[in-house]
């Protein structure tokens, strides 16, 4: 190792290693800042949907890291990493360039999980990164183009049936957006809409089962049901081969074949292979492998090194591999290098949940607020816009410290005491008003305002 070293290299700018990195400029923060990502732009993962529908572009969802970082200082890396060596402290990349840390940031996320499931990896569609959301977009397009022209009607079936394997919330969000967009692509083709099929193949009995959204999951049945083409759901269906033209899969002990020219796999996610790699043993890592971190987010052998979202496990804590998270651990991990820094104690991260978004469709969402109330319908479809344009990273320049999932001010001040009607009106007019500006807010609450559309807003049972 080499001790003369005073840097801190943070490896993948996705939630965590990004924000932490933009609030180490915005803190000026004393030490070089070296970010090293595989990819040219950070993804906002959320709204991949929107981007891979085109309701959002490519500067507001993919921007170009340079962008984000011109003027901050933080030194951004273009490049793969390829080992990490913890006894060394070094960063090893496929340029053959390496780099010596005094700190550490392990911000890797997480990467698809295909369970070993014959041809998944092969045939399956991911939709994990721009990239997936181009190939996809790209292949939908040619199916509806090819069974224009087909006169062999099985064909066109299989061109025009998608299964989406996994009914978490990325399976859910992705076979509503296919459910509104492909009968409006296909139709604008000159198609017949009502021919479109799209197919969400469930393992258990419930959608959403284990996943943070499931307050939401009767909101999403209905929702999906509503799409231009009614998403079919098929529950207790464990998918056991994906080929080029069908899936497999097993229901109550029966193996059925279901012929499609696409599906999409987002039926689990995997610890990431760089992390797997590192000499942390068993015991200080959790069940699915991720690293076990301390409250201060730093290895428990290795505290140089800080760890945080999908690759990483607070010790004693049962927090989901969300956006939300990440992002606020990155926001933790930067205040904890700088007291570092100043020879001051690291704290412990507080994190906090402040509720949940779903995208069901175009205009369409719910929303579980605080784990207090739900929201459905464009209304949730707003909040969910809204709160996601204030967490887009901007430019250093226009960097806010304040920005907030959503403003805890608007749950813990203005939520407390009042009923749960008043409470919902408070809350999306003033989600909306923070958030998106007068325009939205007005119309939300003149939504709110309409008694016919009062029955989309329920309380949590
Ligand atoms: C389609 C989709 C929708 C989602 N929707 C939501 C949502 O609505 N709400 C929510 O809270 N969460 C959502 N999530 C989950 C959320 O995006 C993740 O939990 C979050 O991105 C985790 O942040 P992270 O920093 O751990 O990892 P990431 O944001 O995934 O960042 C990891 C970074 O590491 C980089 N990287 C990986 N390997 C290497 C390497 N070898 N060398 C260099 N760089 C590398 C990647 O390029 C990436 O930039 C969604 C995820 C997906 C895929």
């Amino acid at each position: 190792m080499n001790s003369k070293v005073y840097q801190t290299v943070i490896v993948g700018a996705g939630f965590t290693g990004l924000f932490t990195a933009l609030h180490l400029a915005h803190e000026h923060y004393p030490r070089s800042v070296i970010l090293i990502d595989k990819n040219e732009r950070f993804c906002f993962k959320p709204l991949l949907y929107e981007y891979f529908d085109g309701e959002m572009d490519t500067v507001q969802v993919v921007p170009r890291f340079s962008e984000l970082l011109r003027g901050s200082g933080v030194i951004f890396v273009q490049d793969s990493v390829q080992s990490i060596d913890l006894h060394q402290r070094e960063v090893k990349l496929a340029s053959g360039d390496a780099y010596n840390y005094s700190n550490l940031v392990l911000a890797l996320g997480s990467v698809t999980g295909y369970h070993h499931i014959e041809g998944a990896r092969e045939n399956a569609f991911p939709f994990w990164t721009q990239a997936d959301a181009i190939a996809l977009d790209k292949h939908l397009r040619h199916c509806l183009q090819t069974a224009l022209q087909t006169t062999n009607p099985q064909q066109r079936r299989q061109l025009l049936t998608v299964v989406v394997v996994g009914g978490g919330a990325s399976g859910i969000e992705m076979a509503a957006t296919l459910g509104d967009f492909l009968p409006h692509w296909y139709d604008a083709l000159g198609g017949d809409k009502s021919e479109i099929r799209v197919v969400l193949l469930n393992h258990g009995t419930e959608i959403l089962d284990g996943d943070i959204n499931d307050p939401l999951r009767s909101i999403a049945e209905q929702e999906l049901n509503k799409r231009i083409v009614s998403v079919e759901i098929i529950k207790e269906a464990e998918a056991t081969a994906v080929h080029q033209n069908a899936v497999e899969y097993k229901c109550r002990d029966r193996v059925e074949t279901l012929p499609t020219s696409t599906t999409i796999w987002t039926a689990g996610t995997a610890t990431h292979p760089l992390i797997q790699d590192l000499p942390i043993s068993r015991e200080h890592r959790d069940k699915r492998d991720r690293l076990l971190v301390t409250p201060t987010m730093q290895l428990l052998d290795f505290p140089e090194v800080f760890a945080g979202g999908d690759c990483a496990a607070v010790q004693d804590s049962s927090l989901p591999p969300t956006a939300q998270v990440a992002y606020q651990q990155g926001a933790n991990i930067a205040r904890n290098l700088k007291a570092i820094a100043f020879g001051e104690d690291p704290e412990p991260a507080k994190i906090n949940i402040r509720g949940t978004l779903l995208k069901l469709g175009l205009n369409d969402a719910a929303a579980n607020l605080f784990n207090a109330f739900e929201v459905a319908g464009e209304p949730a479809h707003l909040i969910r816009q809204g709160t996601y344009l204030t967490l887009l990273p901007t430019p250093i320049h226009d960097f806010k410290a304040t920005t907030e999932w959503v403003n805890e001010e608007i749950f813990h001040h203005h939520l407390g005491t009042q009923d749960v009607s008043k409470k919902v009106v408070q809350a999306v007019e003033l989600v909306g008003a923070g958030i998106v500006g007068t325009l939205v807010a007005r119309k939300l609450l003149k939504m709110l305002g309409d008694e016919d559309k009062t029955d989309k807003v329920s309380r949590d049972k």
